[in-house]
């Protein structure tokens, strides 16, 4: 675990689009900051230029005091889900979620601990002897998030994880994202365009609109504009 640090950061694409703009957020060792606004703000970009999979015009981003501008996406220490997620059908639960130990050369009694130990947290330890097409769409989603956070990440970055799912499911799983990121304490950046969703989960919630950060600051400080 470690901090992440978002510092002066720009994206300018190829095409002359300032999709990011002179962004610096910082989330806290153990913290879950929801990056929030409208669609096209540019949420995903600084996502994707944390995860390393957008190169970025500007600035640095760091973990803990490690600058990672220039290391490639495996190079970082770092997890991320997505809205969509794709699990290995012909698998089990269990191989699913120990999929990244084994590419990691793990070895099997700890990857064992490891994989038992996520699947009870995300409340999955029932199912491991299931495949995919077997669980719910929230459970699928919560294999996903196992498999991703396995290999225990120095942070962990969602975006708009739940936006696939049902209103009814999204309000549950959202509450077991909180109890998720609590329990294992990783630095956690998540992305959404739902203002509620920012609002419920965020230890502290980042407001961006049109490219800049608008508020930084807890939910209950965040003043909301229609
Ligand atoms: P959000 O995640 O908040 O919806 P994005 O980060 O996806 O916003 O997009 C921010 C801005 O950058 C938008 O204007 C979008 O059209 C633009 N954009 C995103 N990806 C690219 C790209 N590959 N090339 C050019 N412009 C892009
Ligand atoms: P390998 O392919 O390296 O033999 P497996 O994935 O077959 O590894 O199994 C590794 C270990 O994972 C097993 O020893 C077992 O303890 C555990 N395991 C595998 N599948 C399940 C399952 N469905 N439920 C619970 N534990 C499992």
């Amino acid at each position: 675990m470690a901090s992440v640090t978002i510092a002066d950061v720009e994206k300018v694409y190829a095409d002359g689009t300032h999709a990011v703009k002179d962004l610096s957020i910082d989330v806290a060792d153990g913290e879950l900051l929801v990056l929030v606004g409208p669609s096209g703000c540019g949420k995903t970009t600084a996502l994707r230029m944390v995860a390393g999979l957008e190169e970025i015009s500007g600035g640095t981003i760091s973990i803990g005091d490690q600058v990672i501008n220039h290391l490639d996406p495996g190079e970082r220490d770092i997890a991320m889900v997505f809205q969509s997620y794709a699990l290995y059908p012909h698998m089990s639960i269990y191989d699913n979620i120990a999929f990244p130990l084994k590419l990691a050369k793990v070895p099997k009694a700890e990857r064992d601990e490891k994989v038992r130990r996520i699947s009870k947290v995300v409340g999955l330890d029932e199912h491991l002897g299931r495949k995919p097409r077997q669980l719910s769409g929230g459970q699928r989603q919560r294999v996903a998030m196992a498999r991703a956070i396995v290999r225990e990440p120095q942070a962990f970055l969602m975006d708009e994880p739940l936006s696939n799912l049902d209103a009814k499911l999204r309000v549950q799983m959202r509450a077991g994202i909180a109890e998720l990121q609590r329990e294992l304490g990783v630095t956690t950046l998540y992305v959404t365009h739902d203002q509620v969703e920012a609002m419920t989960l965020g230890d502290r919630v980042a407001v961006m609109r049109k490219g800049y950060l608008q508020q930084l600051a807890p939910p209950e400080e965040i003043y909301r504009r229609p």
